[in-house]
């Protein structure tokens, strides 16, 4: 089928070059899509195992494609993060959290903290600090009601980009490190780490209910956040045991489809009206 006239062509494998059309295709399709910003932000709220009230809310990027609906995340940001295409997809899920909490905190509702994700190539941005403070001042969100969430296999390659972390953190912003206990040695350098909360990996609170290692491993890493006043929150909550395992082990803060899946933002709104605040 293929010519002889190139090398390469012998080797022709059909769904490689599927795949890198498929991929060409998706480049152009994020690229125009950032361009006419068809992309929304759901919330999914954070709550207090104790007394099931409400204390922050996770930014969560959709992808709202014209003719293939909701796009989720996974689908999109490894792209946006190789092509370079996130640091402008990631200013604007910046700009538009901290610019819809700030529309929250002014309509009345008790003020709370956004989480928003930050991926690698954002935080190797030389001029983050510069991004995130501008953001804030356009917004005229107090930085305490920011928090990045960083995931651990981002923080434990980050050498020189802690100094960005560092200033930012230094300027009230709150860094939490997320999916925390996946990696290879997570104890060892945390308490190297400019953070403020550490969240628990679902994969933990999965089985927690059912299963003793899980239930050591949440109970260290509580201990390890206590005696570096930290704050901790478990991810992926969806059952009634689960929560009552991670009272037991001394974690206090969930989030998960238990108390709701991210919602887009005018039924985020709904829910602030209906739940207890914190
Ligand atoms: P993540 O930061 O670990 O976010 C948690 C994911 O788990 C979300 O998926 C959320 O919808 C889902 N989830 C929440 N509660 C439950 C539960 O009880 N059970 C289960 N099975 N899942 C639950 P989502 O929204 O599809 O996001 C996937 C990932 O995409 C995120 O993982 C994050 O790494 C990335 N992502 C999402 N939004 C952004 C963003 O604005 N910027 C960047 N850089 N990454 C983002
Ligand atoms: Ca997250
Ligand atoms: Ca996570
Ligand atoms: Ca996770």
């Amino acid at each position: 089928v293929k010519s002889r006239g190139r090398n390469s062509y012998e080797f022709f494998d059909p769904t490689m070059e599927a795949k890198t059309l498929e991929r060409i295709l998706m480049e152009n399709e994020l690229r125009k899509a950032i361009n006419q910003g068809h992309f929304d932000i759901y919330y999914q709220p954070k709550t207090d195992l104790a007394t099931g009230k409400l204390t922050g809310m996770e930014a969560l990027v959709r992808w709202i494609h014209p003719e293939l609906g909701v796009i989720p995340p996974n689908r999109f940001i490894p792209i946006a993060e190789e092509t370079g295409m996130i640091i402008e997809l990631g200013e604007w899920i910046l700009r538009q959290a901290c610019r819809q909490n700030k529309e929250w905190q002014n309509e009345g509702f008790p003020p709370l903290k956004v989480s928003v994700n930050l991926s690698a190539r954002q935080l190797h941005q030389k001029n983050l600090t510069e991004v995130i403070e501008t953001i804030l001042k356009e917004t005229g969100l107090e930085p305490k009601w920011l928090e990045l969430e960083i995931t651990e296999s981002i923080l434990v390659k980050l050498d020189e980009a802690i100094d960005t972390l560092q200033a930012v953190r230094q300027s009230g912003v709150q860094i939490s490190i997320d999916d925390f206990g996946t990696g290879y040695n997570s104890f060892s350098y945390i308490k190297h780490l400019p953070i403020d909360t550490i969240k628990i990996d679902s994969s933990f609170i999965q089985d927690i209910h059912q299963n003793q290692e899980s239930q050591a491993i949440v109970k260290a890493i509580v201990t390890i956040a206590e005696s570096l006043n930290l704050n901790v929150i478990a991810e992926g909550v969806e059952l009634l045991d689960q929560v009552a395992a991670l009272s037991e082990n001394g974690c206090d803060q969930g989030q998960g489809y238990l108390f709701s899946k991210p919602l887009p933002t005018k039924d985020f709104k709904q829910y602030l009206q209906t739940v207890h605040h914190y």
